[in-house]
């Protein structure tokens, strides 16, 4: 069993550690910062042998250094990320493409190319242990900004992503929820599911509660942009979250 640790940093962001007790190996994945996360790790007695990028942005790779210098204390940190941003990134070990496989012990991630938010930007999914980690590009009931691609593009992760098993666990990189819920609300404002999830989230919000991870199962009742029907219904519904 793989135990995931969510580590708040910066505003709104999530470094997710992933631990594999059977090797002893941990992953951070998107450290956007290096201090916060290696704490994290080392109140557990972990240590960070990995990272995995899924994009460049700064929020995600800003503790790559940090990190990898203070794990030549135990033996060294391998930088995993997307081959197409290899340059922007610049820290990285291994470039990765789609149906790459990448692991933590015995266990396998498998990489999904999923370009939009930016031009290279990738998941890693673990199907044999029901996760998947979407950097920015699925938050809970939201999507992410498409700054370096289309709205097609945006379509086809969507697909990709509700094609997987209902009970995945999603991790997303930021506490977007309830902004996201509330724009959700104005285009579908007849949907209980989606209802009742956000009566859940402002009391989860209220009490400065975390609502991620999210599942693909709750995504596909609930996010507009996963359930939107075609191209342009995404297009229309991202150009109006982005003015509102
Ligand atoms: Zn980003």
């Amino acid at each position: 069993m793989l135990e995931v640790v969510r580590v708040p940093v910066l505003s709104d962001n999530y470094v997710w550690l992933i631990h594999d007790s059977v090797s002893a190996e941990t992953v951070a994945v998107d450290p956007a910062v290096a201090e916060p996360v290696l704490q994290a790790a080392a109140a557990r007695g972990w240590t960070i042998g990995q990272i995995w990028n899924t994009h460049w942005h700064g929020d995600h790779v800003g503790g790559n250094a940090g990190i990898k210098a203070a794990a030549k204390a135990w033996g060294g940190c391998t930088i995993t990320g997307p081959a197409a941003e290899a340059a922007r990134i610049g820290s990285l070990d291994r470039t990765v493409r789609e149906g790459a496989s990448v692991g933590i012990g015995d266990h396998v991630a498998r990489v999904m190319e999923v370009p939009a938010h930016t031009a290279g930007h990738i998941a890693y999914h673990l199907p044999d242990d029901g996760m998947i980690f979407v950097g920015d590009t699925l938050f809970a009931m939201g999507c992410g900004r498409l700054f370096e691609g289309t709205p097609a593009q945006m379509f086809a992760n969507m697909q990709r992503f509700a094609a997987l098993p209902d009970d995945t666990t999603v991790y997303c990189a930021h506490e977007y929820t309830q902004s996201n819920g509330r724009f959700a609300l104005t285009v579908e404002p007849d949907n209980m599911a989606l209802r009742e999830r956000m009566e859940a989230v402002d009391t989860a919000r209220a009490r400065d509660e975390a609502t991620v991870p999210t599942t693909i199962g709750l995504e596909r009742d609930t996010n507009i942009f996963m359930r939107a029907r075609n191209v342009a219904e995404l297009a229309q519904r991202r150009a109006a979250k982005d003015a509102g």
